[in-house]
């Protein structure tokens, strides 16, 4: 299943079901916060990257083998615990020209519902937003408000401005029906400063998402001079913004039903996506803990993934 992974704890969605629509960053930001690495490919050009027949086939073929275990499925895990199947993954997944045929398509093979993660980069442009309509939720981020903090946190392609991305933001909220969660991701030193978040303020009242949610860099960043705010501050802030905003919270979910093959390959396949500590794997793949240090001495042992610790919290890293 290449291009699916998980289901993988959400703080916002609970059990996704993740699609991957382009390749290892491919992405027209390079955030500094951002947990995959330095961007590969940046780039602002639509085009099917990854074929849209294929994932479609792998979203099927994940959806029908997840039957409960209880009832002799051999599937991954239970398809009634899938809240989501979230198009997003390892870089920007609107650059994906067969996101709006893969949304409709997927909506004839599940009743589960549709979120696109993106970065918002592409707004702007008619056709995409014509394609995301049948999405039920957009989580569309913004981390600045001016020019050269747009800059300095997002690192964009040389095409783009924040004008441009804020009016194709506001666009959307226009034309499309469904829900809109904005996620600013708040970098201490970088884009928190007073007038910012005054900034942000208005903007959102001009926006008006569903709900805002505040982030901030709780996984080990590809700049290591990107640091957290603090929950405080996180605090303060959202209560400054008003009553639909909040600070995304710890992930606190049931576990998914046991795996029933290949659990270090299950294991592997999390790990590749993202950095993850040993209680998000717990949480995704319901094994238990003392379990699941067996299964990851043994890949570090054979080389496949690393451990890295990041604000005094274990990390597990595909190598
Ligand atoms: S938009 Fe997302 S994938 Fe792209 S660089 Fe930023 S955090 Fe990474």
């Amino acid at each position: 299943m290449k291009y699916i992974y998980g289901p993988v704890p959400s703080r916002r969605l609970g059990f996704s079901l993740g699609v991957d629509l382009v390749p290892y960053k491919t992405c027209p930001f390079d955030c500094i916060y951002c947990q995959l690495g330095k961007t590969t490919n940046k780039t602002v050009t639509r085009k099917e990257y990854s074929t849209k027949e294929k994932i479609l086939r792998d979203v099927a073929e994940t959806l029908a083998a997840s039957q409960p275990l209880h009832c002799g499925g051999k599937g991954r895990a239970t398809d009634k615990k899938i809240d989501y199947i979230t198009l997003a993954g390892s870089g920007e997944p609107t650059l994906n020209s067969g996101i709006g045929w893969l949304i409709k398509e997927i909506k004839k093979i599940t009743q589960t519902s549709i979120a696109v993660l993106t970065n918002g980069s592409l707004l702007w442009d008619k056709s995409l937003r014509q394609e995301l309509l049948l999405a039920d939720l957009v989580v569309p981020s913004l981390d600045a408000v001016t020019e050269n903090v747009f800059k300095s946190i997002n690192c964009p392609h040389q095409s783009l401005d924040i004008n441009k991305i804020i009016k194709g933001l506001k666009e959307f909220r226009k034309e499309f029906k469904n829900t809109i969660w904005l996620e600013i991701m708040l970098v201490k030193g970088v884009n928190d400063s007073k007038e910012e978040i005054e900034k942000f303020k208005n903007l959102i009242s001009e926006i008006r998402p569903d709900k805002v949610h505040l982030n901030t860099v709780v996984r080990p960043p590809t700049d290591k001079s990107a640091h957290p705010l603090s929950i405080e501050k996180l605090e303060e802030i959202r209560d400054f913004f008003g009553e639909n905003c909040e600070v995304i919270a710890e992930f606190k979910r049931e576990k998914q039903a046991d795996f029933s093959e290949d659990i270090e390959q299950a294991i592997i396949e999390l790990i590749k996506r993202r950095p993850v500590t040993l209680s998000d794997i717990n949480n995704s793949l319901g094994i238990h803990r003392n379990e699941l240090i067996k299964y990851l001495e043994s890949s570090e042992k054979s080389n496949r993934i690393k451990k890295t610790n990041y604000e005094g919290v274990t990390y597990y890293e595909y190598k």
